[in-house]
């Protein structure tokens, strides 16, 4: 029997998990369950799966937590707060701690996995972003088993399963983009875009913050960072295609110009099936894949001047240091004023741009300066968006 955290249970990673949970109750047992701050979601969830812990990550929840699962005669011990979070990814309570948090809030808890030797089911890419370096390190330090719940880095994991990462036989890993809802536009078609249509996404259906990700395609950026350090791959042998039917997760080119792909429905719980089960294989719930009545698959290379954040992306992979921890923060306030309906969407890139140029370059090696770079990004960016907004009010 398998013990799992699941951190991020109230998010689209968390359902797809729970949901492959549910179907196989003689393998599977959620004995952590974690939300940021709905707790009557959380307590429901505590109800249906029967966790040994509960936590909620925003404190002042902690009584509604306690009273609510003792109303409903549950036996879960209710926690709250950053430390029990991370305190509780690296307990015995568990051996699998599935990392599914939005954003660098997640990071504390997935290195604390790691630190304890579990098997990592890692959908949280912002903590691989921000601390690649150090959180590949700690897992192989303590013996943690990394395997990854991002779709295509999956597909590659799957590719890659015999011959080792960093293969001298791998040429080139091939991460495929839908392209989001705004596949094809113009810039000048992007101006006006709301949040709305930017969550729309035509494949996927993924919490908002990714989802404006996958729209600028910062995502894919983040993704291209997260498969250097999850797969040693130097950035230049990383590319990026486009693949509007998201079908194909993700190819490895061999050397001898051989490329395997990993096809699926665009399901996470096909990923969430064969992470929660490998090496073994079992049932995920996802429809048999009709190639037939799918008919094409298309490819083309993305357009990385309309979509700037994948460049900016790629930029700071290579300046390396603190870069990358400082392109996520600012990403991540970026995105949450685009959502807020405080900046358009051509300025996410914008305002990532500037709070790059404007970074001190901290080394990657520590925690402390890390985080460092993540908090002055995230005031960097939020004054060059207070910036916009005087200049937006001053000229309507
Ligand atoms: P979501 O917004 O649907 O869910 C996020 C979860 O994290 C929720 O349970 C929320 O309660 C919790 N959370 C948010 N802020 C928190 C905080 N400060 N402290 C503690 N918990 C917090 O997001 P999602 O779409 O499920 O994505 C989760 C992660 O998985 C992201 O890193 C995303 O990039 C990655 N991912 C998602 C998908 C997908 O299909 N949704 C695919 C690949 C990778
Ligand atoms: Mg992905």
């Amino acid at each position: 029997m398998r013990k799992i955290a699941l951190l991020g249970a109230t998010g689209s990673i968390g359902a797809s998990a729970l949901d492959v949970i549910a179907r196989h109750p003689d393998r599977f047992a959620a004995t952590v369950l974690s939300a940021d701050s709905r707790v009557d979601e959380l307590i429901a969830l505590c109800a249906r799966f029967r966790p040994q812990h509960a936590v909620i990550a925003q404190a002042e929840h902690y009584l509604a937590l306690r009273d609510g699962l003792l109303a409903a005669g549950l036996a879960t011990q209710p926690h709250a707060g950053a430390d029990a979070l991370a305190e509780l990814a690296g307990s015995d309570a568990s051996d699998t701690v599935i990392a599914a948090i939005v954003g660098a809030a997640g990071m504390r808890s997935t290195l604390a996995a790691a630190r304890a030797g579990k098997r990592l089911l890692l959908a949280n890419k912002e903590s691989v972003v921000l601390a690649g370096a150090l959180l590949m390190r700690a897992c192989a330090e303590h013996g943690a088993e990394v395997i990854p719940i991002d779709s295509e880095h999956n597909a590659i994991f799957q590719c890659l399963h015999g011959i080792g990462p960093a293969n001298e036989r791998v040429g080139k890993l091939i991460l495929t983009a839908s392209g989001g809802p705004f596949l094809n536009r113009s810039r000048a078609e992007l101006a006006q875009v709301t949040a709305e249509q930017a969550c729309a996404h035509p494949n996927w259906k993924m919490g908002r913050k990714i989802s404006v990700d996958s729209a600028t395609l910062m995502n894919k950026g983040l993704e291209v960072i997260e498969a250097h350090w999850l797969f040693g791959m130097p950035a230049e042998r990383i590319e990026v295609l486009v693949h509007p039917q998201s079908i194909v997760h993700s190819m490895v080119e061999h050397v001898d110009g051989s490329v395997l792909a990993q096809f699926g429905q665009p399901d996470m719980r096909t990923t969430l099936a064969c992470a929660l089960a490998w090496p073994e294989r079992v049932e995920s719930g996802v429809a048999p894949l009709d190639l037939g009545r799918i008919g094409a698959l298309t490819f083309q290379h993305p357009d990385r001047t309309t979509f700037a954040c994948l460049d900016l992306a790629y930029a700071a992979l290579a300046a390396g240091d603190s870069a990358s921890a400082t392109l996520n923060a600012a990403n991540e306030v970026a995105v949450a004023a685009f959502l807020d309906g405080r900046i358009g969407f051509l300025d996410i890139p914008q305002v990532i741009e500037a709070t790059l140029a404007g970074a001190e370059r901290l080394p990657a090696d520590g925690i402390d300066t890390l985080l460092a770079a993540d908090a002055s990004a995230r005031r960097d960016a939020n004054s060059h968006i207070s910036r916009r907004e005087r200049i937006a009010g001053a000229s309507a």
